[in-house]
């Protein structure tokens, strides 16, 4: 559920008119809505109730600084995967023990700055990287908190680009292999073991995936234990998938979610982290953009808008799927006509939709794509010197614009010039 609703036939942002934005701030730009990050937030928050737990946001999924401190207000604590994250997540007030340092490349700065501004722990992905966190915290003379990721070897049947939990994936380490790590990690003066870390991919549409994933865990808790280890704190990751189409999916709800992680995991008396982005940011965003052209082709209509694959990258590179739907709701009985859908980018790759059913549209009108709010704003790019789009945050019948759109002369004057030239 989102608060991007009609309202007499014109979409709403909570109690804004869209259009009204768009008027205000110029198209193409992303809006989110307060409510809707809120709400998800609690989903999860209320579906791990009665179990000593703490949402991590997965903060790559959509970071400005204003939708941190939306979620830092309700208690969220922060799941970052490099040096800017951790520093976003510090700059919105999130204390240090209240985020999670993930990912597989930390470099020694990274951790020394984490460790230096406070970390609730590493999620070691390496033993190499272990080496370093070790080194860094006797450096500093404090003890790093860690959990090691484990590989648990599932497939989360999801989209390639983002299956992590399956040996051939780059992540964690294999879970065969754990016992002989934990005892490496154990021996290392510098690091404090505290629990296990999976994370086995992003938008994934099933509960039986994770299941498998926790149930692995939970054995290799046991073991761990019976080997001397602390284990009290269990980090399961994120990628709970949302409904990008929403007439044909339903993924599973934050509550059957907990549901399964209290029954799978409720018994070994263990602290619960979860990490997720997706459904927090997903269905509380959009990405506002405006009709430039219809254009006949021989066999189809070209629906040409200023949003570009820039701007939202996830359908050429995931071949992602977005409802499309205009500002002003179609006319009951009006006739549908298919539209690629496409921006001003020059690659083929810039293509949003094919042979889209819509409600005719012309030049100038404005349309909205849903589901847009993680992994949007926060993988766009200037390429062909498109400014990044900006970002509003609405809340009730107030909006704010929380990143502006550069002008072209400050993106032109951040190249500098040798003194040759
Ligand atoms: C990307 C990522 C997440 C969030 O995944 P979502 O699918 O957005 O919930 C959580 N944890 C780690 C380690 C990640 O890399």
């Amino acid at each position: 559920m989102d608060h991007f609703l009609y309202r007499d036939g014109v979409l709403h942002a909570e109690d804004i008119p869209v259009a009204e934005i768009a008027a205000e701030v110029g198209t193409p730009f992303y809006c989110y809505s307060t409510a809707t990050l809120e709400r998800h937030f609690r989903l999860f928050d209320e579906a791990l109730a009665g179990t000593e737990h703490l949402v991590c946001y997965a903060m790559k999924a959509a970071s400005n600084q204003a939708i941190l401190k939306t979620l830092a207000a309700l208690g969220a604590g922060m799941d970052v995967v490099s040096g800017g994250e951790y520093a976003r997540a510090k700059a919105a007030g999130v204390p240090g023990d209240r985020i999670v340092f993930s990912g597989v490349g930390k470099t020694h700065d990274e951790i020394h700055a984490a460790l230096s501004g406070g970390i609730r722990q590493f999620n070691v992905e390496s033993e190499p990287e272990m080496a370093v966190i070790n080194a860094v915290a006797l450096e500093l003379g404090v003890k790093a908190p860690i959990t090691v990721r484990v590989n648990p070897d599932v497939d989360a049947k999801t989209h390639a680009k983002i299956a992590t939990g399956k040996s051939e994936n780059k992540f964690g380490i294999p879970i065969s292999r754990a016992r002989e790590v934990y005892a490496h990690a154990a021996s290392l003066p510098g690091l404090e073991v505290i629990g296990i870390d999976v994370h086995i991919g992003s938008q994934l549409t099933e509960l039986a995936p994770f299941k498998l994933a926790y149930e692995k865990v939970a054995a290799l808790t046991e073991e761990l234990r019976a080997d001397g280890h602390d284990i009290r704190r269990l980090d399961l990751g994120g990628g709970l998938g949302i409904p990008y189409e929403r007439n044909n999916e339903a993924p599973p709800l934050p509550v059957e979610y907990g549901a399964m992680v209290k029954e799978t995991l409720g018994h070994l008396n263990v602290e619960i982290e979860i990490e997720p982005g997706r459904l927090i940011a997903g269905n509380a965003g959009i990405l506002v953009s405006k009709v430039i052209y219809v254009k006949e082709g021989e066999d189809r209509k070209f629906m040409i808008i200023d949003g570009a694959m820039n701007d939202l990258i996830r359908p050429s590179m995931y071949e992602a799927f977005h409802e499309i739907v205009p500002l002003k709701e179609a006319e009951p009985g009006v006739d549908f006509t298919k539209y690629d859908i496409v921006g001003p980018v020059c690659e083929t790759g810039d293509t949003f939709a094919k042979e889209r059913n819509m409600p005719p549209v012309q030049s100038g009108d404005l349309v909205a794509f849903r589901s847009a709010g993680a992994y949007g704003a926060v993988m766009a790019s200037e390429y062909n010197t498109r400014p990044l789009i900006p970002e509003v945050l609405v809340k009730g019948d107030q909006f704010a614009v929380i990143r502006r759109r550069p002008t072209f002369e400050e993106m032109i004057n951040r190249d500098t010039i040798p003194e040759w030239l």
